[in-house]
């Protein structure tokens, strides 16, 4: 049984009142709600993580805290970078690795999301891999071929013990951010695809404990149809994960 997992990457976004705010608000909706059978994260930017884990820890809270990136590289000359086992030492138990627009924006290919993922499991810490298809490869048809490949190149690199300590993101691009959303046969389609070439790989046991999340504009209004399909185990959620009410609705959904 696949416990679902909730995540919300807050991305370059919000100043630290808000940021603090909106922890004190997801805490506050916890402490009012069951949340038990859902696996919650927050992912803020690194700034804020080491103040946004000291209130979980004192609120008693159970939401996981996450990063959203960390270097390639173990600790040593590299201004600016920031490595696994900081991010492990001030409490986070997440990594997204392979986010699109870590791709996009900062070049990040095949090899250097492969040492990211290295770095990340050396701290006993858990990867959410992010993979997904451009428009344009949707539109031409090579989605599958897209994701393949993302896979085969990064997390197929890796040993079964490896990957049954990872997390999967389906997150076509094209939904990212613009309010469109894939529709939920298409996310059961790939999310089904997905699980399937980890079958074909690693076999049954790894492909059917693996938790695959959709992101790509999810938000209170789409996220049960989303997450009642049955290869979708939860949602990497940016925009809506902002505001702690449409966060709540998510998780609740
Ligand atoms: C994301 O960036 O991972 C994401 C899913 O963003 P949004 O929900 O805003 O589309």
């Amino acid at each position: 049984m696949r416990k679902r997992l909730i995540a919300g990457n807050w991305k370059m976004n919000l100043h630290w009142n808000e940021a603090m705010s909106l922890v004190s608000e997801i805490v506050q909706n916890e402490n009012q709600s069951d949340w038990s059978s859902v696996d919650v994260a927050v992912i803020p930017p690194f700034i804020y993580s080491r103040p946004a884990f000291e209130f979980l820890k004192n609120a008693g809270s159970n939401i996981i805290l996450g990063s959203q990136n960390c270097a390639s590289t173990e600790n040593g000359a590299f201004t600016g970078e920031i490595s696994a086992s900081m991010i492990e030492q001030i409490g986070a138990t997440m990594v997204l690795v392979g986010h699109s627009e870590r791709r996009d924006y900062y070049n990040e290919d095949a090899a250097v999301l492969k040492e990211k993922i290295s770095r990340v499991l050396e701290q006993n810490l858990t990867p959410i891999f992010c993979c997904g298809e451009h428009l344009k490869q949707r539109k031409s048809n090579s989605h599958e071929s897209t994701i393949i490949d993302q896979l085969e190149s990064v997390v197929f690199q890796f040993s079964g013990e490896d990957v049954s300590k990872m997390v999967i993101a389906y997150e076509p691009v094209w939904a990212i951010g613009k309010g469109e959303t894939a529709s939920p046969q298409q996310a059961q389609d790939m999310h089904a695809f997905i699980r399937s070439s980890f079958h074909k790989k690693y076999g049954s046991e790894i492909a059917d404990n693996l938790r695959i999340l959709y992101g790509g504009s999810m938000n209170p209004t789409n996220a049960a149809e989303l997450l009642s399909q049955t290869d979708v185990d939860g949602g990497l959620i940016g925009g809506a994960a902002l505001a702690a009410d449409k966060f709540k609705a998510i998780i609740e959904a």
